[in-house]
């Protein structure tokens, strides 16, 4: 609203306040930016990250070339009302430079490879099944992507008990990716599931 923006720290810095992109489903840090009173009034409204140029001096959509937007999740503001940091689902690369972040060497924690892995699937579910495997499993239908998982659940149970450590690494790959791809099948979302487990913790 008005009343909060009003009551960010804007005369610190020149009226602007640096704000932080980060993937609103996997955490990454994806750029970061300055945005001025217009740009985050322009960015709650239209849902799309809106920055303050410097180098132009101009309000800046991000992707108003590209293409790439950022579709605005969630905005909070830091303990002393003087950083942003912003949920964003991007669209497509959020570098000008092609990548999918400004800090393309960061490490995503290894639970958000999960949501990663999660985006891959999504994106293979239409490929031509004779390159992807996941395509490949897609094409195959409900039944038999429910069969995959049963299969792979009893492997990890036999590799407990009877196999090597490897064996057990590797049937729980084989699960977790197997279940994400149902998932997928079912239009469920990872963070659906993540859901009920903090529930569960949270009683
Ligand atoms: P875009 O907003 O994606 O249409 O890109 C337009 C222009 O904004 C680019 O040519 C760059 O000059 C600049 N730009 C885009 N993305 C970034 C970014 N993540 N960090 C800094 N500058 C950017
Ligand atoms: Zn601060
Ligand atoms: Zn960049
Ligand atoms: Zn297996």
């Amino acid at each position: 609203t008005n009343d909060n923006i009003n009551d960010l720290a804007w005369q610190k810095m020149d009226n602007l306040i640096p704000a932080i992109i980060q993937h609103a489903a996997t955490g990454a840090i994806l750029m970061q930016g300055y945005m001025n009173q217009a740009s985050l009034q322009a960015t709650l409204t239209t849902g799309k990250a809106t920055f303050f140029s410097r180098s132009k001096q101009a309000l800046w959509v991000k992707g108003e070339t590209s293409g790439n937007f950022l579709e605005v999740k969630q905005v909070l503001t830091d303990c002393d009302n003087d950083s942003l940091l912003i949920a964003c689902e991007p669209i497509g690369p959020s570098c000008h430079l092609g990548t999918e972040s400004c800090f393309p060497e960061q490490k995503l924690t290894q639970q958000n490879f999960l949501s990663q892995l999660e985006q891959v699937i999504q994106q293979r579910k239409d490929d031509d099944p004779k390159e992807s495997y996941t395509a490949h499993l897609f094409s195959r239908g409900t039944t038999k992507m429910a069969q995959k998982v049963g299969e792979e659940g009893v492997e990890v149970a036999l590799a407990a008990v009877a196999e090597t450590k490897e064996d057990l690494l590797g049937e729980c790959a084989d699960l977790f990716y197997h279940t994400l791809v149902l998932l997928a099948d079912q239009k469920i979302e990872l963070s659906e599931v993540m859901e009920v487990l903090q529930t569960r913790h949270n009683k």
